[in-house]
């Protein structure tokens, strides 16, 4: 079994290092007969990761000024590399001329998305926009960040009335910081205050921004390049392009899908929105509904994250995950112990190994200096059946930012840090669970980007469940298991203006996919575009000053473009691959095989629509999704 050695790594060193392996890669790809093209990409890409991503998590888990300097000085060179590779022309023409598979079709499917096709005038345009396109997205981020923190307000003491006294802003000052804009949102009683912060909120990087940070040229600019880029390529508009690498065919289908979502979503949103205005007892402005909904949701479940701490302690969650793995999926998890080479960056990493199919793991789960914020899945190598017929184990990183527990007293966990934990934890399965022996369709590699957060969104059905909940919690101190009211009142909380909430991720979704639907792009498009989404998803009308697409960087400035459906959309397919559950038995073992199977197990060895069909037998539907937000 081969780990990653995290000792001896000197940081002056990984730059030369990485300079030589990489001149080695390019060599060989140079020498090589090039007969079986995909056996060399493997060898090259496995002795990159081998090298590089043991780096890479260090410096996101336990970097130093040393590391993050040699981390910096090699990104550059690594995207050097990964040009001369997606335009070398010769190893393109090997693929073509290979017989045809999956891997050979998404090699030239990625090719050709470089632009390795392009006449040598159209290559250099193509170049060009790229380059526009990085600088543009750049900019826009810079004058959101700017514009966010270029505006401030002193309010006085009697302005704030309302605000929890823990998160009141220092020196009575407002930003647009997203805490401290919600506090106002949230619990500003006073309501022209609301609004004042609600108006500098959604011009932010406008025409009305008074310091120049506006973006309203930058959009334009970049929906032009994106369309020519596209049309160079050969789709018809943006929204296509994206498409060619997600498990949505076509923008109809996309459309459908949002617009079915709406039509469910709105006749509950415009419910939600007249019991909190028979609440509030006025007709609501946009900057009363987080203040009315935060009284009225606290009215009716009153939950305190908090208060389910002392259920969750970290310990006792871990075990239960893992004797969930054994009872739904028989599958068999065990610290290793004293096991040769088993070096971790830090104490408190632990191992773990599952037996069948092998594979390793690791948890970081607590918070620390040096440490980046957030939870994720990263791994070090793939499931690889080697040239010489040997089986290289897949080995994936799990890292958490939990509390760190005290003398005596462990680490308790809110629900969300549950339902972090076996996020991260479904996308580790299935790095680890895959049966494919060819790395570019094993365990995660080229499941596309709609799709890739279906098996850890899977997971958290699970922490939703009745069964499963009273199984996970354990009160540290008596020993308990979480009552029935705490769960119903968990529930009923997270379905509170759950009409609402999906409304606006599908008003966001549409309009981002109909902005890259466009052929013709004008200064007008983008308030045009989002004028005719907001006849379909407004409940209340948002004032003429409204300038929220200026800010959304992730479609701007974040690689969502045409593509943030896609929350939405793997979402439902993780309900609808849960419902089987449901519909069978949460710990139905044929469930638990089938699911890995004929699911989670394939990567990307076939088109993720097929192997959704092939567990469920039959297309997704949004049925189960729609309940579990108690929109049926
Ligand atoms: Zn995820």
């Amino acid at each position: 079994m081969e780990l990653p050695q995290f000792k001896h790594r000197v940081p002056a060193k990984i730059q030369p290092e990485l300079e030589t392996l990489l001149a080695q890669n390019l060599k060989q790809l140079q020498t090589d007969s090039l007969k079986d093209p995909i056996q060399l990409t493997e060898i090259l890409e496995n002795r990159l990761t081998h090298f590089w991503s043991p780096i890479e998590h260090l410096h996101a888990v336990c970097s130093s000024p040393e590391l993050r300097k040699a981390y910096q000085n090699c990104l550059p060179l690594l995207s050097d590399y990964s040009v001369a590779l997606s335009h070398n022309k010769k190893l393109y023409e090997a693929f073509l001329n290979t017989p045809q598979n999956r891997i050979t079709e998404l090699a030239i499917r990625d090719f050709k998305l470089s632009g390795i096709a392009l006449s040598p005038e159209n290559k250099k345009r193509y170049a060009e926009i790229e380059k526009n396109l990085s600088e543009l997205s750049t900019k826009f981020g810079e004058h959101v960040l700017e514009a966010t923190q270029h505006w401030t307000y002193k309010a006085t003491t009697e302005e704030l009335t309302g605000i929890p006294e823990n998160i009141l802003p220092e020196n009575n000052i407002l930003t647009l910081d997203a805490p401290c804009y919600m506090a106002v949102q949230k619990y500003a009683v006073n309501r022209d205050l609301r609004e004042k912060c609600y108006k500098a909120y959604v011009t932010r990087a406008s025409e009305f921004d008074e310091n120049k940070y506006d973006n309203t040229e930058i959009m334009t600019q970049i929906l032009i390049l994106r369309q020519e880029l596209a049309e160079l390529l050969g789709f018809k508009n943006y929204a296509e392009y994206s498409l060619a690498t997600k498990m949505a065919k076509t923008p109809q289908e996309v459309l459908a899908f949002l617009n079915k979502l709406i039509t469910e979503a709105k006749p509950v949103a415009m419910r939600e929105i007249k019991r909190l205005e028979e609440f509030a007892g006025h007709p609501l402005q946009p900057w009363d509904i987080a203040f009315y909904s935060e009284k009225l949701q606290k009215q009716l479940y009153d939950l305190d994250e908090e208060l389910l701490r002392p259920y969750f302690p970290v310990d006792h969650v871990i075990t239960e995950l893992f004797n969930l793995m054994k009872a739904v999926f028989n599958i068999d998890i065990k610290p290793v112990d004293n096991l040769e080479g088993t070096a971790t960056w830090h104490p408190d990493v632990k191992i773990f190994e599952i037996k069948s199919p092998k594979a390793v793991f690791y948890m970081d789960l607590y918070v620390r200096k040096n440490k980046r914020e957030g939870a994720w899945m990263d791994d070090y190598c793939s499931r690889y059946k080697k040239p010489d017929g040997s089986l290289q184990i897949p080995v994936a990183f799990l890292t958490c930012n939990f509390r760190a527990p005290k003398k005596n007293h462990p680490t308790l966990l809110t629900h969300d840090e549950v339902i972090t934990l076996f996020h991260e934890f479904g996308h580790c399965m299935h790095h680890m669970l895959t049966q494919i022996d060819r790395i570019d369709i094993a365990g995660m590699n080229n499941v596309p980007w709609d799709a890739v957060e279906l098996p850890s969104q899977f997971m958290e059905n699970f922490c939703w469940n009745k069964d499963v909940l009273k199984k996970l919690s354990k009160n540290y101190k008596t020993g308990q298991p979480l009552p029935d009211e705490l769960i119903n009142k968990l529930i009923g909380s997270k379905q509170f203006n759950s009409g609402l909430f999906l409304l606006r991720q599908c008003e966001f979704g549409l309009f981002d996919f109909e902005l890259h639907l466009q052929k013709t792009v004008t200064p007008q498009t983008v308030q045009a575009v989002l004028n005719t989404v907001r006849q379909k998803t407004a409940v209340i009308k948002a004032p003429d000053y409204n300038r929220s697409p200026n800010t959304f960087s992730h479609i701007f400035d974040g690689g969502y473009d045409a593509g943030y459906y896609s929350y939405l959309w793997a979402e439902v397919l993780s309900c609808d691959a849960f419902g089987l559950f449901e519909e069978t038995g949460i710990f139905n073992t044929q469930t638990g095989q089938n699911y890995i199977n004929t699911l989670l197990s394939q990567g990307a060895s076939q088109d993720i629509g097929i192997l959704f069909k092939n567990f469920r037998g039959r297309e997704p539907d949004t049925k189960a999704f729609l309940i579990n937000w108690g929109l049926l």
